[in-house]
């Protein structure tokens, strides 16, 4: 870790001072101390693994673990897994996936890329309710997602079309070819795009131009987030931290 963070050899991350001394010992291992500002600090420092007395390699191994279920990792099978107890094992899925969050929003697809969009209805199903057996308040989703693996997903208010340029402005390249179903609020923002081409599930119609129209991803992509709710998180809350310049677009959530 210490060569692949500092290849031309370690810098102090208080000062940037290159003059450092690797302390060494027991007590001491993998401790540098900065001959410039006279502080200590690990590969560790500035990272989300600083100041933790959980081991760096279960750390390594629960960010691996994280990053590679597609359908997440609950705090309660990375203790199992990790022999480590359920309080640390919270701790460490609440640092690794807060280190996970993208500061900014790269656009998906770009020219000659198809990007499939399309939206689902999250909430809670009536029959599960204690009391008050009404059908609960349902959230609308907004997935974006282009043929390399990239996507985008927004918790909006609505369908309006122009709630969904909000959305679809900053997540797609206008040069994009865009697919959706046949929502009609999707018919002026397809103009927006290089192309737009839709297909019509209500005619039984889910793939066109020999396989390369279809927004068989995008559910896909629907799929594993509802699987990720039913079987890891339980439950989510509709509150989540959200970029500040979303606020007034009737976008909420990431
Ligand atoms: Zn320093």
């Amino acid at each position: 870790m210490e060569a692949d963070r500092w290849p031309d050899g370690a810098c102090c991350p208080h000062c940037g001072s290159l003059d450092v001394h690797k302390m060494g010992g027991k007590t001491q291992a993998g401790m540098f101390l900065c001959k410039d500002c006279r502080d200590k600090f690990t590969v560790r420092t500035g990272t989300v693994f600083e100041r933790s007395h959980i081991p760096l390699h279960k750390w390594l191994l629960a960010t691996h673990l994280i990053a590679a279920s597609k359908k997440g990792m609950s705090a309660l099978q990375l203790s199992r897994i990790l022999g480590i107890t359920y309080k640390s094992a919270w701790f460490m899925t609440h640092r690794i996936r807060e280190a996970m969050t993208p500061t900014k929003i790269d656009p998906i697809g770009g020219q000659n890329k198809g990007v499939e969009t399309d939206e689902t209805l999250i909430g809670g199903k009536a029959k599960n309710r204690a009391f008050a057996k009404k059908e609960p308040k349902k959230h609308t989703v907004l997935t974006m997602v282009d043929r390399d693996g990239d996507s985008h997903s927004f918790h909006i208010a609505n369908v309006q079309a122009d709630i969904l340029r909000a959305a679809m402005n900053r997540a797609i390249d206008r040069k994009s070819h865009l697919m959706t179903d046949e929502l009609a609020s999707y018919s002026p923002l397809g103009e927006e795009y290089a192309n737009h081409s839709t297909v019509n599930h209500s005619a039984d119609e889910y793939v066109r131009l020999g396989g390369y129209i279809h927004i068989n991803t995008a559910e896909c992509r629907f799929s594993l987030m509802k699987r990720a709710v039913f079987g890891t998180h339980q439950s989510v809350s509709e509150a989540t931290a959200l970029p500040a310049e979303w606020d007034s677009n009737g976008t909420s959530g990431k």
